[in-house]
């Protein structure tokens, strides 16, 4: 594309919302500029969700070995390689990142490389050159987020991002923040020999989930010698030679070698021209409505940098979303309770739909049912523990499944379609599930729910 050439749309930030956008648009004709000053691919592919569930392959591979003698295997584990560890999750994440790339190009997406700028309702400035478009997408996505007066220093005071380059294991690390990340990270580094404690300061493990499941993953976390400091705010770390000391309030204090802090992540925001052009902000957050429209009509925004679920499935749905609204094509809010989400430590955590305190507060009449794993076959000869529940309204639809357990993130496809068409859990039950696989335990729930429970004991 010439530089003077005003294209339908340029995107910033070449994440999962951005790149999504990008590929959307352009395979409905329209052109497409995307500006990145990193990679493409942003922080799922290169600092989140790829990396990471490689480290947790790895970790369940050491568990595997660890556990063969249970399933009449001989094996010795030997010890994990953290630097050839870290060569395959590599290898995977930059052959994807060739992959994407190559769609990208495919797809006739102009890449600019470099620090992009708002600098009016369709332009974004990069390195002195100005794109004008008639759209401007905004899609920055987010950093990790930390406290006031908690410095993070890169090597004993970590985000996400350093512990994932790391070529050691530490002996011993706390993680403060139980949500996703950090569940995902003491997995990890617990799988790999090392002593965790969790700090959270609101009363449980993974606190948004189904208060059933969050007990369901304390347990199976205290199993597994993960110590966890629940209720516990944090008040300061002091560095030592050692590594650190975590001071918690009312005087208890935790050591080890590091500190993770996994507390969230804030949007990026700042210095880009977005308040200046008139784009509304909330708490550094892009403000928009059902549509990603922001306050500037030509301003759309998508992904970890608009106030709704931060998952790279919730900036693809979102990317789409503005691609086909801005090309003329009629379009429906994401609905983000229907967003499955799944926090894939050991046991998962995989939910759809709302927690059955969200449905009371709703003003649902709540039924629920809850299926151990104990009585599914498959789940057995795995050797995992866990439970699949599903609420639904009283005579009405599903509004959700909560479920724990190994390999439960694949589980939830089925549950999302299930909550999302607004079944009743009596037309589930006449589905018919494969046996034995784990996601009879799905169908077993359903028919518990629907009053005719087949290998249920209650
Ligand atoms: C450790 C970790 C694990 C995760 N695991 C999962 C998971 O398993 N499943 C899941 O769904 N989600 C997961 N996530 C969340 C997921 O990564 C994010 O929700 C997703 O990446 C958000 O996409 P985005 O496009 O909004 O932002 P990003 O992916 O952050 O992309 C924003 C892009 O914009 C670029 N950029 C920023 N400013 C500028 C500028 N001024 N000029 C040019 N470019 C710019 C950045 O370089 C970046 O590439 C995880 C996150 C982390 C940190």
């Amino acid at each position: 594309m010439s530089e003077n050439q005003t294209v339908d749309l340029v995107v910033l930030g070449g994440g999962s919302g951005g790149y999504a956008a990008a590929l959307r648009a352009s395979e409905l004709g329209m052109t497409v500029v995307m500006v990145e000053k990193d990679k493409v691919g942003g922080t799922c592919l290169h600092r989140g969700c790829i990396p990471t569930k490689a480290l947790l392959h790895s970790a369940e591979t050491v568990d595997v070995i660890k556990e063969a003698a249970q399933f009449g295997v001989n094996g010795t584990f030997e010890s994990v390689d953290m630097p050839k560890v870290n060569a395959y999750k590599d290898k995977v994440v930059e052959g994807l990142f060739k992959g994407l790339s190559g769609l990208v190009k495919s797809r006739k997406i102009e890449v600019v490389q470099g620090h992009g700028r708002l600098v009016s309702p369709t332009a974004v400035e990069v390195d002195g050159r100005t794109i004008e478009a008639r759209h401007v997408l905004l899609a920055t996505g987010s950093v990790p987020r930390s406290l006031p007066g908690l410095e993070i220093d890169g090597s004993k005071v970590i985000t996400s991002d350093d512990a994932l380059r790391m070529d050691t294991i530490p002996g011993s690390v706390v993680i403060l923040g139980a949500g996703a990340i950090g569940c995902e990270f003491a997995s990890v580094w617990r799988s790999f020999g090392a002593e965790v404690t969790v700090v959270e300061a609101l009363p449980h493990l993974v606190p948004l989930e189904e208060e059933s499941s969050s007990k369901l993953l304390e347990r199976a976390f205290r199993k597994r010698g993960i110590k966890q400091e629940l209720g516990a705010r944090f008040e300061k770390v002091e560095t030592t030679d050692g590594g650190v000391v975590v001071h918690l309030e009312g005087g208890k204090t935790v050591e080890a070698e590091l500190l993770l802090v996994a507390i969230g992540r804030g949007p990026v925001s700042q210095d880009l021209g977005y308040e200046q052009v008139g784009v509304e902000m909330e708490r550094g957050f892009v403000k928009v409505d059902e549509y990603c429209q922001t306050s500037v009509p030509t301003i759309s925004a998508v992904g970890d940098l608009i106030p709704t679920l931060q998952l790279a499935h919730v900036g693809f749905a979102e990317g789409i979303l503005v691609a086909e609204r801005l090309a003329g094509l009629a379009v429906t809010p994401v609905d983000y309770d229907g967003v499955p989400r799944v926090t894939y430590s050991s046991p998962e955590v995989a939910s759809v739909g709302i927690t059955s305190k969200v449905a009371t507060e709703r003003g649902y009449d709540v039924v629920e049912a809850t299926y151990d794993l104990a009585g599914n076959g498959k789940a057995r000869i795995l050797g995992t523990a866990g439970a699949v529940k599903v609420i639904a309204a009283k005579d009405g639809p599903v509004l959700g499944v909560h479920m724990v357990g190994e390999r439960v993130g694949e589980l939830i496809a089925e549950a999302q379609l299930i909550t999302n068409w607004e079944a009743l859990p009596g037309e589930v039950a006449q589905l018919i599930h494969p046996h034995p696989t784990m996601s009879e335990a799905v169908g077993e729930a359903h028919l518990a729910l629907a009053g005719k429970p087949l290998h249920s004991h209650s």
